[in-house]
């Protein structure tokens, strides 16, 4: 695993998509703000909470994030 493979998760839209890139420390998505998703889709982030954390993970979002970190599928 290399570093250019890494991901972070974020919520947006009603669900946890990942994103990918590393998300420095201490640094967040601000609301609203545009983000490019794995699953290839450009969503609004949501603020970072106990509630929106259990918003449902997006499949393809999944996938792709086990795609790149070489899990057979
Ligand atoms: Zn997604």
């Amino acid at each position: 695993m290399t570093t250019e493979l890494k991901h972070h998760w974020q919520p947006a839209e009603k669900q946890r998509h990942a994103v990918p890139g590393r998300l420095p420390a201490g640094q967040k998505h601000e609301v609203g703000e545009r983000i490019v998703t794995l699953c290839e889709r450009s969503v609004e982030a949501a603020q970072r909470t106990e509630l929106t954390w259990l918003w449902p993970t997006c499949g393809d979002c999944m996938e792709a994030a086990k795609r790149r970190i070489g899990v057979p599928a």
